[in-house]
C-alpha cells in the first residue's frame, strides 16, 4: 500500500485518506480580465505532465483535511516530499 506523509499530522498514512488536488504552485492572474482567450485557456487548462518529478497538491481528505504539497516521481510513483502548503519547492525535487 502506499503511504502518504502528511506534513501537518506528521505522520505516514494510508493513500485512500489522501486526495489528488491537481498541480502544485500554479499563480492566479490578478486580473483575468486583461488577458487573451488563449492565456486564459492556457490557465485554466494546461498542466504540465512531465516524466520524472512532478510538483502537486494533496488534500488529507479523511484527516487533518488541509492541502500540501507534494513532489512525486511520475514514473515510480514514489514521493520524493511532502511539504506545507504556501512554502517553496524544496530545492533539488525538479
Ligand atoms: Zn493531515
Amino acid at each position: 500500500m502506499l503511504l502518504i506523509h502528511c506534513p501537518y499530522c506528521d505522520q505516514d498514512l494510508p493513500e485512500l485518506e489522501f486526495t489528488y488536488a491537481g498541480e502544485a504552485h500554479l499563480t492566479r492572474p490578478s486580473d483575468p480580465s486583461l488577458l487573451t482567450d488563449e492565456e486564459w485557456r492556457d490557465f485554466l487548462f494546461i498542466r504540465k505532465n512531465p516524466k520524472g518529478n512532478h510538483a502537486e497538491r494533496w488534500r488529507h481528505t479523511h484527516g487533518c483535511a488541509r492541502f500540501f504539497n507534494a513532489v512525486r516521481d511520475t514514473v515510480s510513483d514514489r514521493f520524493i516530499v511532502t511539504y506545507k502548503a504556501g512554502t517553496s519547492r524544496p530545492e533539488g525535487t525538479e
